[in-house]
């Protein structure tokens, strides 16, 4: 048989699931349970037999049993399973590779909490059931944020005084499993070896970021010490000037909390036109909205800009890779963000713009100096390699 991976990646109210054969990465499983501590959790499995299941996990323990009782009912086995992976959102400058999870581990997770205090409890708290329900497989931790520690301190660096940066004020960049997978794609599409690719893969979401690769080496990317900054997403703004904050302080007496709140979660395009679903979004432009029209336009110039910056630090571009939700299904939004750079080499074909698939595909002109290209993401496969490939050296 061949290796078998379960990966996890609890959020504050929920546990994501998928089981992967090893050998065609054939997902064997998949499911989650939402609404944990909430008044009734939800439970959709689709293993051999697909469950549907309200329920009451008032605790991600009790999440996990219902998850486990799920495997038990409708299958795959769990029996005999080679390692679990955990996605875990914060990795500081510690980690820059996955790892394999222990006590400590767990203590420097904990650790990192400040840094994304609502995500990293919650992996934390996934990581700690589950090595107590499987205490079999190896469990590995694999951090959004450790593609990006490569970064040079050119592009890491925040101009502030250094006694900050000394206690971890930083730029960190998340999305990291997703930019490592799509940019490795993205050379394997245009037929390039790794090494001699340079990439900017542009993960459109409802987060969303950019990133510079050169090599199959992270450079640069946009979020920074959270995920707040760079491109403009679903709820959250992306840059501004950080004189914002005093201001909002002084003039509108906000709390700190106040604006983290409305900066993360009642910004971005939610902000500038009360949607934040990109189709919801193009549904009010093409009423005639015109706060909508403005969201679009803010939001895909912060990517054009984006391509600009990190295609001069690259030097030399190869390849752009949209991916995720917005970058992989909204071909107005590619054409948008990419509008007017034919001066840079940058062509979109726009009838292959248009196709709508789930492969990866190569939209750019035949002529067109940079290949851009729509690469699904799939985070899952790549913690579940990374996730193998410790358990593996650590059983050697
Ligand atoms: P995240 O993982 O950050 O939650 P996803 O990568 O799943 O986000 O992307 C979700 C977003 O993708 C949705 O909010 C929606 O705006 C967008 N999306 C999905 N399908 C389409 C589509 N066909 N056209 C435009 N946007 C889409």
């Amino acid at each position: 048989m061949t290796a078998r991976v379960l990966v996890l990646n609890c959020g504050s109210s929920s546990i994501k699931y998928r089981l992967l054969d090893m050998g065609d990465g054939e997902v064997l499983a998949s499911g989650l349970v939402e609404r944990i501590g909430e008044e009734s959790s939800l439970l959709v499995h689709r293993g051999t037999s697909r469950i549907e299941r309200p329920g009451s996990c008032a605790t991600h323990a009790e999440g996990m049993r219902a998850v486990l009782d799920a495997f038990a009912e409708a299958g795959p086995s769990l029996e005999g399973i080679t390692a679990v992976g955990h996605r875990v959102v914060h990795g500081g400058s510690r980690y820059s590779t996955p790892v394999l999870i222990d006590d400590g581990v767990e203590q420097a997770i904990e650790e990192l909490s400040p840094l994304a205090p609502l995500h990293n409890p919650a992996n934390l708290t996934g990581i700690r059931v589950a090595r107590e329900a499987f205490p079999g497989p190896p469990h590995v931790a694999v951090f959004d944020t450790a593609f990006h520690q490569t970064m040079p301190p050119a592009s890491y660096l925040y101009a502030v005084p250094r006694e900050w940066t000394d206690e971890g004020v930083r730029r960190y960049g998340f999305h990291g499993t997703s930019h490592a997978y799509v940019s490795r794609a993205a050379a394997g599409l245009a037929g390039r070896s790794l090494a001699e690719t340079n990439t900017i893969v542009l993960h459109l979401g409802n987060g969303a970021s950019a990133s510079a690769v050169r090599g199959g080496v992270c450079v640069d990317t946009s979020m920074g010490l959270t995920p707040l900054e760079g491109l403009v997403m679903g709820t959250r703004s992306g840059d501004l000037d950080p004189a914002l904050i005093p201001y909002l302080v002084r003039t509108r007496k906000m709390s700190v909390d106040e604006i983290d709140d409305a900066l993360n979660t009642r910004s971005g395009l939610l902000g500038l036109c009360g949607a934040n679903d990109m189709r919801e979004v193009w549904r009010r432009v093409d009423a005639g909205d015109a706060d909508a029209a403005e969201a679009v336009e803010v939001a895909t110039q912060r990517v054009k800009k984006y391509v600009g910056a990190y295609y001069a630090l690259l030097g030399r571009l190869d390849c752009i890779a949209f991916t995720a939700g917005v970058g992989e299904n909204d071909h107005r939004t590619r054409a948008l963000s990419l509008a007017g750079l034919h001066p840079l080499g940058i062509e979109l074909d726009p009838a292959a713009n248009a196709v709508r698939s789930a492969e990866p595909r190569t939209i750019s002109t035949p002529g067109s100096a940079v290949r851009v290209m729509v690469v699904p993401t799939n985070e899952e496969l790549e913690i579940a390699g990374q996730t193998l490939a410790v358990a593996l050296g650590q059983r050697t």
